[in-house]
């Protein structure tokens, strides 16, 4: 086969013109949909028998391909950007950061050098910095955009123990570095903290959070007088919780900060979920303390109105960081410069998409304020969500909301109950609320991140549990 015949493929020829065409309308009319249909899950055997085998020895052609992602593939997939889809914690992008990722995917950049991709990794420094300044951070602050938050809180747990190890921590009356290293986080804390200790081979240390679901700074203090100097001068790193995924609680950051430090532990906030609500003025007291931890991170997928994935990873001395995960190879030397912002400095992983750009260009698009008044929008329908469920005479809160996270319980509903409300409400495409488990009890939960969610969209549902 000669050349010419292999680069065809890569070339603008009629069939792109085409199939450019196509890819444009159809994404111009998935932002047109208002509300987007929900869709729903299928079974494999169902697509296998739908779908078929799509990988072919001649290929099917472009327009195919197209049709059969829009009739087949995307009805499958649930959307989580509708306004009642308030299960886990959804997405709501907006059309300007969706519109954008057309255009990051278009321009092949690649964001993991300075060298590379000055432009791009510039702007997704500024949405960084916006972030950073929400949470107090002083000026040399920066970081990376990684896939998600489990990325995210692996990463700047690395860069702490690695800070631990370099400043010679050693284990109680054994001059030696510790045999096991160990993490502590509050028992809300999410799964992802569990998964970064088991990757990293350290344990890790709960503490109870209190009747309201918090990690306090006594409690943390107490825990780790009571566990004795020969754990506790084995911990590297506190994991305080901005908003737990399960109630969207808030930890007592303050006191937490205040307890590491006299014990020179790093402070990590994971702040996927509820770090967004720095942008809201009316609960901003809640995060009393950020300004002083190490690392944070704040999903931008999640309630920042950014697409899938982007996570904001930021530290305060980031040249810490990059002392743990800067990749040193022969070929990488011509990247070091002095003032290079190398992104693949700051996290695991070296070659990066420019992921942060979508939601650094809606962010320039809309400015600022914008995202306050959507972000305080969410926080007015849980409120509100919050009042009709205490109104109601066969639904009662599970704990106060404090952000966007309602948690609460049917009266009389045994566990499957739940389950098979879930499933009705799916398969009409009319919401897509899941059941949680909270302390052995079967509840369910509203996570409301979408600005579209209005007080009447949870009113609907509420009345499908009477
Ligand atoms: C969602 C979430 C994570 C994990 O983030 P991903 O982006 O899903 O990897 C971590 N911590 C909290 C509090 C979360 O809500």
């Amino acid at each position: 086969m000669s050349l010419a015949i292999l680069c065809s493929v890569h070339r603008y020829d009629m069939d792109s013109e085409i199939l450019a065409q196509a890819v444009v309308d159809y994404a111009r009319e998935r932002l047109r949909l208002h509300p987007v249909p929900l869709d729903g899950s299928r079974s494999h055997a169902d697509l296998a028998a739908t779908a078929g085998a799509t990988i072919t020895a001649d290929g099917m052609g472009g327009v195919e391909v197209l049709d059969l992602f829009d009739k087949v593939l995307s009805r499958a997939c649930i959307s989580v950007d509708h306004p009642r889809n308030l299960s886990f914690i959804p997405a709501a992008p907006t059309k300007a950061a969706i519109l954008f990722d057309l255009v990051v995917g278009a321009s092949s950049v690649y964001a993991g050098s300075w060298l590379e991709g000055a432009g791009a990794v510039y702007a997704e420094n500024q949405a960084l910095r916006w972030v950073s300044d929400l949470a107090g951070f002083p000026p040399q602050a920066g970081g990376v955009f990684v896939q998600g938050g489990t990325v995210g809180n692996l990463s700047a747990l690395v860069a702490a123990r690695h800070v631990a190890q370099q400043a010679g921590r050693q284990a109680a009356g054994s001059g030696t570095e510790p045999t096991t290293w160990r993490v502590v986080c509050g028992s809300e804390a999410h799964s992802s903290v569990e998964t970064a200790a088991r990757i990293m081979g350290v344990d890790v240390l709960v503490v109870a959070t209190d009747p309201d679901g918090r990690l306090t700074g006594p409690a943390l203090g107490a825990a780790l007088d009571a566990a004795g100097t020969a754990v506790s001068d084995t911990v590297f790193a506190v994991v305080a919780t901005a908003g737990t995924t399960q109630f969207g609680i808030v930890d007592d950051i303050r006191g937490i900060v205040d307890v590491a430090r006299e014990r020179g532990i790093w402070v990590h906030v994971d702040g996927a979920y509820g770090l967004a609500a720095l942008a809201a003025e009316s609960v901003r007291h809640l995060f009393t303390g950020v300004a002083d931890v190490d690392s944070f991170i704040v999903d931008p997928h999640k309630w920042l109105f950014a697409p899938f994935d982007a996570c904001a990873l930021i530290y305060r001395e980031p040249a810490l960081a990059r002392a743990a995960h800067a990749q040193k190879a022969g070929y990488l030397e011509v990247l070091e410069s002095p003032d290079a912002w190398n992104p693949a400095d700051y996290a695991i992983g070296l070659s990066r998409r420019a992921r942060g750009l979508p939601f650094w260009f809606s962010l320039a698009v809309h400015g600022t304020r914008a995202y306050s008044a959507a972000v305080e929008k969410s926080l007015a329908t849980a409120r509100a969500a919050a009042d009709q469920i205490r109104a109601l005479p066969y639904v009662e809160l599970v704990r106060e909301p404090q952000l966007s996270v309602v948690v609460l319980r049917r009266l009389n509903w045994a566990p499957e109950m739940y389950y098979e409300w879930t499933e009705k409400l799916l398969q009409s495409g009319f919401a897509f609320v899941t059941p949680t488990v909270h302390e052995g009890e079967t509840v369910t939960r509203f996570a409301i991140v979408n600005p579209c969610t209005e007080p009447a969209d949870i009113a609907a549902i509420l009345e499908t549990m009477a």
